[in-house]
Order: structure tokens, then C-alpha cells, then sequence
């Protein structure tokens, strides 16, 4: 059963939304580009679960574990009778080897990539909350390495590995056989998963974002329609607005979307008039009359 199903990341969408409005810091765009690799790798990992028999496994999806050292995120956690199976996905290329702090590290610049250490972090972490009774079930780590150009010294042990090419054959043979008491652990994991995505940011550019050119620009409209002035790109204004005021959702979760609040987060390129119509369009309103502001409609 999926415990907590994969997900795009927020983050991406307000540091997205962000990106154009303010200037993120160099942590900031790292992030971005981070999370945005990830994604990738999730839904390429994500092809390999189909043959998983979901009846009797648990999966959870994107585990954050943070404490005073480090944030960890175990990409995926899979529960069965016989084991605890904590994933990270990685894209690492070239040669690589085991360091004498056992960390893994690039042969040639003995760079450190941290996956070993985040794994072996969790791993302590879970083992720390289970029930006694359950401590005999095997915690196991894997580094998932999904780039075909990734090789590990022959000396180094490859335990703690999965390569490409064995992903489908190792997922294979976890079995399940659906008892209680692994539903009890996933759902314990689960609800030890900590979030942390907080993202701190400063002045904020308003204005009309063009989805083509991804500026925020400058536009000339004519009835419905608006023309981007730096890339050319004509759109709607109905597709113009509500990007907007999801970045706007976005960026401020605790400021009302109201009116007027549209109406200078737009940088005043559309009417109020027009603004209160598609508001009303395309969002979900609440309270009365001068107080009513919009709520995005397809929240859960
Ligand atoms: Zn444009």
C-alpha cells in the first residue's frame, strides 16, 4: 500500500515562482536545481515499482529526516515482513571508491558525496524508534546509482549498492506477505517524517510572469489577449492571471487573495473589474462581500 505517495516538490514551484521575482541566493538556485535532478530520478526509480507487489509492501515516498547535523532525504522506504529497505537515488558518473571514513567518494577529486552518511543516519534513526519487539527486523540501505557512467572501485564493497542494471531483479525478490505489524511500522515512520522547507526571501517583484519567457515582463493587451514584450509570445489573460495568483498563493501562504491585493500584485495591468471576474472564474471564494478573498479551487 502507498503510505505517502511521490510528489512534485513545493519548493520547486515557490522557488520557481521566485526565481524571476527576487534574487535567490547561490544555496537558494543549488536547491532548485537539486530538487529539480531529483524529480527526475524519483520518476525514473518510480517505473521500476510497477512489478513491486503493492498489496503487501508499504512505500513511502520522499522521507525527510532532519536534526541538529543534517536535513536527509531517503527518496524512498519500502516495508516488508523481511526488511525495512531505505532508497537514495543518486546520478553520480565516473569513478568512484569508498574513503577510510567510509563515505563515498569521487576517485579522482575526492569529493564526498554524503548519501552514505544521510543512509546510515536514518537507518540508526528508524532503528531507534521501533518497538523492541520489532529491532530483529533488518534495516537495509541502498544507493541507488542510476547514471550508466557510475563505476565503484573493485575493491570497494558494493553491499550497500544498487546499479542500474540490478534495480528490476533486486526490487523483484522483496516480498510481502501483508501482516499487521509492518502496517504498524511504516505507518510509525511515517508520522516520524519531518519536514523541513522553509525558504526565507526578501523584497519581492510583482508584476504579469510570461509562462513562454519565464520574465517578468512587460505586455500589451487588447481585449483578452496579452503580447509578451520580450519574447513576443502572445497569451491569455485567463492563463496569465491564474499563474499569477498561484505564485501569489504560493509565496504569501498566509496573505488573503483579495481583489485588491490582485490588482497591485498584477502590477495594475488588469482592470479591477476584470480581476474581480476572474477571480470569481477561477478560484473558490470566501467570506462576504468587502471582505471576500479566493482560495485556489482544486485544493484538497
Ligand atoms: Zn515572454
Amino acid at each position: 500500500m502507498i503510505i505517502k505517495a511521490r510528489r512534485n516538490y513545493k519548493q520547486v514551484e515557490l522557488l520557481e515562482a521566485l526565481k524571476h521575482r527576487t534574487d535567490l541566493t547561490s544555496h537558494q538556485l543549488d536547491l532548485l536545481r537539486h530538487l529539480k535532478e531529483t524529480t527526475l530520478l524519483e520518476q525514473h526509480f518510480e517505473l521500476y515499482l510497477s512489478a513491486l507487489d503493492m498489496d503487501n509492501i508499504d512505500v513511502i515516498w520522499q522521507f525527510n529526516y532532519s536534526d541538529y547535523h543534517q536535513d536527509a532525504l531517503i527518496n524512498l522506504v519500502l516495508i516488508s515482513n523481511d526488511g525495512i529497505y531505505l532508497f537514495k537515488l543518486n546520478n553520480y558518473s565516473g569513478l568512484h571508491y569508498i574513503n577510510h571514513h567510509g563515505m563515498l567518494a569521487d576517485y579522482f577529486t575526492d569529493e564526498v558525496k554524503i548519501d552514505l552518511v544521510h543512509l546510515n543516519c536514518v537507518k540508526y534513526s528508524i532503528y531507534n524508534i521501533l518497538d523492541p519487539r520489532l529491532k530483529q527486523l533488518p534495516i537495509i540501505i541502498k544507493c541507488v546509482c542510476l547514471n550508466d557512467r557510475f563505476a565503484l572501485d573493485g575493491h570497494a564493497s558494493k553491499q550497500h549498492f544498487l546499479f542500474k542494471n540490478d534495480i528490476a531483479a533486486y526490487l523483484s525478490q522483496i516480498k510481502g506477505s501483508h501482516k499487521k505489524k509492518t502496517r504498524i511500522i511504516a505507518e510509525m515512520i511515517h508520522d516520524f517524517h519531518h519536514v523541513s522547507d522553509n525558504i526565507s526571501f526578501q523584497s519581492v517583484k510583482k508584476g504579469l510572469r510570461c509562462p513562454s519567457c519565464q520574465l517578468i515582463s512587460d505586455f500589451n493587451c487588447h481585449q483578452r489577449l496579452f503580447l509578451c514584450l520580450s519574447c513576443r509570445t502572445i497569451i491569455s489573460i485567463d492563463q496569465l492571471f491564474v499563474q499569477a495568483a498561484k505564485e501569489y498563493l504560493l509565496i504569501y501562504p498566509d496573505r488573503k487573495m483579495t481583489k485588491s491585493a490582485m490588482y497591485q500584485w498584477c502590477n495594475k495591468k488588469i482592470p479591477p473589474a476584470k480581476i474581480a471576474l476572474l477571480l470569481k472564474q477561477h478560484f473558490k471564494n470566501e467570506g462576504r462581500t468587502k471582505g471576500t478573498y479566493y482560495l485556489e479551487l482544486n485544493i484538497p
